[in-house]
């Protein structure tokens, strides 16, 4: 009688196949190039959307945007950041005033309880410098990987990915660093962008994702790489012009 057909290699030998691996990255690097070409034509200088003064200002604006909206964020700062905007400020403002400040942003007692901390181990541990090296930063109280990683970006010029809910999204989405977790989508980001376009290849990726490639329903007809885009359900293939850059349309967070 004849045997069935084994399917593979694997199974012939008895051994179980092992889980294929993800491809970091659905485009090939020219295609990467080509995507970030475009969104820096599109936005020469893109730039964050949390207000701050120095980079203080930006590390706790940054934690406070945990679960809140950066408008909602910056209509809470506005006032705040008057009074203190240096840790020293800021301890001597003290828990109680920080949280008035700061009570209409989601999970404010904590984040004011924070605040206080932050200012009291910047004063005790760097002389009341923001220090500019990941390990440092996230040892501070409330503020993790992600935080750590955009006032490296924004206050120290470097070269950091900081994955939020739009990048997340978009790197699965459209398969340009498919993965599970931040960390994961992360590492196949820093891989697959090209060097020269590291340094605001984080906010390119958060605007886009912030006013065309929303969570609920993409605006392919709005998006410059429409074309070169591999997302799975799209409802436009034809690019948009470079330029104008969109106007401001009302954010979906
Ligand atoms: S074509 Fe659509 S799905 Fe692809 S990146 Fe643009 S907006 Fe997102």
């Amino acid at each position: 009688m004849e045997k069935p057909k084994v399917k593979n290699a694997a199974r012939a030998a008895g051994r179980r196949a092992k889980p294929r691996r993800k491809p970091k990255s659905l485009y090939t690097p020219a295609e990467v190039a080509e995507m970030f070409r475009r969104f820096s034509i599109q936005r020469p200088e893109p730039k964050g959307e949390l207000e701050h003064v120095n980079a203080f200002t930006l590390l706790v604006a940054v934690v406070l945007s945990a679960q809140a909206t950066d408008a909602g964020v910056n209509r809470a700062t506005r006032g705040l950041f008057a009074v203190a905007d240096t840790p020293a400020r800021m301890l001597a403002l003290g828990e109680e005033a920080v949280g008035a400040h700061i009570r209409t942003i989601g999970l404010w007692r904590n984040k004011a309880k924070n605040v206080i901390a932050l200012s009291e181990a910047l004063i005790r541990d760097h002389g009341g410098d923001v220090p500019g090296d990941r390990d440092l930063l996230t040892r501070l109280p409330g503020v993790g990987r992600k935080t750590a990683n955009v006032v490296l970006n924004m206050a120290f010029g470097q070269p950091t990915m900081a994955v939020d809910t739009h990048i997340l999204r978009i790197g699965n989405r459209i398969g340009l660093a498919p993965g599970k977790t931040p960390d994961e989508v992360e590492r196949r980001l820093l891989e697959v962008i090209p060097h020269e376009y590291m340094l605001h290849a984080h906010h390119w990726l958060i605007l886009h994702g912030r006013y065309v490639c929303k969570a609920r329903r993409p605006e392919c007809e709005r998006c410059v790489i429409a074309d070169l885009c591999k997302a799975a359900v799209k409802t436009s293939s034809i690019p948009a012009p470079l330029v104008p850059p969109e106007p401001a349309a009302p954010a979906e967070v």
